[in-house]
Parts: structure tokens; sequence; C-alpha cells
């Protein structure tokens, strides 16, 4: 059956929002090395990584069904940030942005009768559930070493054997 052409369109919008995130988190990680936190890049870095990863599970569900993929520009991302906890929780609040779209695109999906599509939004549905808990985790960590630098580099040689999942 043809995938519905407002769910086509909107898994491509999605493209895009991951692609942007891995971007955004890529941002952090360049922030994070010139602050001497490598720990800290590894952490982001892997992360951008599974951010792609989520692009293209959905490149790859719109070449399945036979749709277009049709990728659109992204903007260049904040590279500054005030301090370590303002980048993790500026991260927080752009996977709860994230979810909401999900979220859409679930209902749109459900609206649309795109059964076919909801076990790939189930599978995002719980991804996000995961991103989220992670990252208040790293933001109750960050927020806890404070403006301490030697508590901040004990959190970064721990992220920097966590492969950031
Ligand atoms: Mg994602």
């Amino acid at each position: 059956m043809k995938l519905n052409a407002a769910v086509a369109e909107a898994i491509n919008r999605q493209i895009n929002s991951e692609m942007q995130a891995s971007y955004v988190y890529l941002a952090m990680a360049a922030y994070f090395d010139a602050n001497e936190l490598s720990g800290f890049s590894n952490w982001f870095r892997a992360h951008s990584v599974e951010e792609t990863g989520h692009a293209m599970k959905l490149y790859d569900y719109l070449v399945k069904r036979g749709a277009r993929v049709d990728l659109q520009g992204i903007e260049a991302p904040d590279t500054n940030f005030s301090s370590p906890l303002a980048a993790v929780d500026k991260a927080v609040s752009m996977e709860a942005g994230v979810t909401q779209q999900i979220h859409e695109l679930f209902e749109l999906a459900h609206e649309t009768k795109e059964y076919g599509t909801q076990p790939i939004m189930h599978w995002f549905l719980d991804e996000q559930n995961s991103e989220e808990d992670l990252f208040r985790g790293l933001q109750d960590q960050v927020a806890a070493a404070g403006d301490s630098r030697w508590h901040l580099l004990d959190l970064d040689r721990q992220l920097a054997t966590r492969a950031g999942s």
C-alpha cells in the first residue's frame, strides 16, 4: 500500500530534525573539546552518530515503502555555551522537543490509518523515553558537579568510557 503522502512528508521533516540533532551534538562535542573535556566530547560524538542512525532508520523506512527521500538544509548550530551545564540543559530540552515531534507523527499515523507506520513510531517513542532518561541523568550529574573543575574532570573520566547510550 502506498505510504500516505502527509505521513511521508512528516517523516522527511523528522529526518531533517534527527540530522539537526546530530549536528547540534557534534557542536557540543566541539565545545567540550575546546574546554579540554574529552570524555564529554566522546559522549556527544557518540550521540551525534546515534542521531544520524535515527535519520537513517527513517530514510530506510521511506525507501522500503517506495516513498521519496527529500533532504532539506540543516541550520548552523550554536557552538558556544556559557557552561557545561548550559550545553546539557539544551540537550535535555532538544530531546523533549523531539519527543513532541514523534508524538505528532504518531498521531498523524493514527489519524490517517497508516497502520504500517505505527511499529516504527513505537520504536521511536521507546527510544525517546531512553534518550530523555539518559540526558536527565547526565544533567543531574553535571548540576551536582557545579563549578568544581575537579568534579567535572572526574565526570569527564567516567564519560570517556561510556558509549553515549
Ligand atoms: Mg533522535
